[in-house]
């Protein structure tokens, strides 16, 4: 069992994050703007556990969701800006949208393995 860390922007619960790794280490969020240091995020604590496909599925969400932050924000607030669920340029609600979506998509892939599973038993 693997003790593990995730950072939360204080502001918008984003997971896109530059943090340094030393105490007090300046922390800037690259979604919202917000900038403060290491100690004022929120921390979620969680163990990789090789057994646990709650924990497995956990770690993923975790990781999917700074892909997101990362490489996927931009070009999906334009999605939602040019489908009207963002009317107007709202960081809070961008955030929460992306959360929405790593979460399911977290589902979807896990559902996906069960099946590829499945049929390569069956074969
Ligand atoms: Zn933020």
């Amino acid at each position: 069992m693997t003790p593990d860390k995730a950072f939360f922007c204080p502001a918008c619960s984003s997971a896109c994050l530059e943090v340094g790794a030393l105490a007090q280490a300046p922390a800037r969020c690259e979604l919202c703007g917000w900038e403060g240091v290491r100690e004022e995020l929120h921390v979620h604590e969680f163990v990789h556990e090789s057994g646990s496909s709650e924990e497995m599925a956990r770690a993923f969400f975790t990781d999917l969701r700074a892909v997101f932050g990362r490489d996927v924000a931009a070009s999906m607030a334009r999605v939602l800006e040019k489908w009207g669920f963002l009317p107007e340029p709202d960081v809070q609600s961008l955030a929460r949208y992306l959360v929405a979506m790593v979460r399911a998509a977290t589902n979807a892939v896990i559902e996906e393995r069960q099946r590829q599973e499945k049929a390569r038993h069956a074969s």
